[in-house]
């Protein structure tokens, strides 16, 4: 079985349910922002616990940014409609339940795992939003 599609809402209700303050794994690592994933980061205390990745949407590369910030900002909108966000998955520390997306960037030569947690007040709620509509 696929993991579960979750919705911005979905996210943003997750994201509100971790724990305050973090587990030490978590504490001692800042993915504010888009990051990749550092050795000294426990991966394992991690579980998919659904997927951004709609199966049926189109490959989105749109970066949903109204105010000026850009993917690397860490007060960047999480936008699950778009890049990167709608090509990532979304992981929970089985310790704090601090919620994070996940995703593969595969350059030319190189494959790059990111990591971002998911701070709820950045999750973009307005659903109908997408890039059709900008
Ligand atoms: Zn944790």
């Amino acid at each position: 079985m696929s993991d579960p599609l979750l919705t911005a809402q979905d996210l943003f209700d997750l994201a509100s349910q971790e724990n305050d303050p973090a587990c030490p794994n978590c504490a001692a690592h800042d993915f504010s922002c888009w990051e990749t994933i550092l050795s000294t980061f426990d991966r394992e205390s991690l579980k998919c616990v659904g997927t951004l990745k709609d199966p049926d949407a189109d490959d989105i590369w749109d970066e949903y940014h109204p105010n000026g910030t850009t993917m690397w900002s860490n007060n960047a909108p999480i936008a699950v409609k778009f890049h990167p966000y709608a090509r990532s998955d979304v992981h929970q520390c089985q310790t704090c339940q601090k919620v994070y997306l996940r995703y593969t960037e595969y350059g030319g030569y190189y494959v790059d795992e990111r990591i971002r947690v998911v701070k709820p007040e950045l999750v973009e709620l307005n659903s109908s939003l997408s890039k059709d509509t900008l």
